[in-house]
């Protein structure tokens, strides 16, 4: 089954050359999907309009077969989360578990749960040692696994992340792939990885360019 199908999705922000050219592909269900491309190339716009940042001039993006809509864009983001390039614009706390326990609360979620929540999002990524710290101690790599944390901790069936470590030292960015490998292969979760890594497309199941 497929997790995500898009259909000829075109988007220009100019109303004169398209940043999305009739761009079909399918993410299949419990898939470690890679997007490679040069920059420029429409990746991040394509993220965007996945998760309904942007609207699409044409064409359709199904969820789970269910074409996104404005009435259910909210369902959608549910399912999916995502992790952008840059590691401190995403992060909101000035104490690591306080950021990662964000999202559920924003979800609602029982503070009880809550907790739970973010001890195992911590874990999932190596980081629950510093779960105490100031998130501006850390490398670029850990402040990029505690923004994993924070959108894993919302349980989404499926992560896209954007060029997550374009920013990164070959460590940080080696401690993060192993992660998001680990989330696909232990916690079945489908992954949209986007790159201009050709290493990070290695292991994938498809590699969209
Ligand atoms: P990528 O993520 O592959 O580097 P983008 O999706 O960011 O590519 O950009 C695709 C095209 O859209 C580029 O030509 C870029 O200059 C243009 N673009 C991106 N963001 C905007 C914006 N906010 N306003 C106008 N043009 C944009
Ligand atoms: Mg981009």
């Amino acid at each position: 089954m497929d997790k995500i199908r898009v259909e000829d999705l075109t988007f220009s922000y100019d109303g004169e050359r398209n940043a999305v050219n009739h761009v079909s592909f399918s993410v299949e269900d419990g898939s470690y999907t890679t997007i490679i491309g040069h920059n420029g190339s429409g990746k991040s716009t394509i993220a965007k309009l996945l998760i309904g940042l942007l609207e699409k001039e044409s064409g359709n993006i199904y969820v789970d077969d269910q074409a996104l809509t404005e009435e259910n864009i909210y369902d959608i983001r549910d399912k999916i989360g995502i992790v952008f390039q840059n590691p401190d614009n995403q992060i909101v706390a000035t104490v690591v578990e306080e950021d990662v326990a964000f999202g559920p609360e924003n979800l609602g979620v029982k503070s009880a749960d809550i907790k739970k929540r973010v001890a195992d999002a911590l874990k999932t990524v190596s980081m629950s040692a510093f779960r105490k710290y100031s998130p501006a101690k850390l490398s670029g790599g850990q402040k990029q696994r505690i923004a994993i944390a924070g959108v894993l901790a919302m349980q989404p069936e499926c992560i896209i992340l954007d060029e997550p470590t374009a920013m990164l030292d070959p460590e940080g960015r080696k401690d993060v792939i192993d992660t998001i490998k680990k989330l696909n292969k232990e916690n079945g979760i489908t992954i949209v990885l986007i790159t201009h890594y050709m290493d990070e497309t290695v292991d994938a199941d498809k590699v969209i360019v």
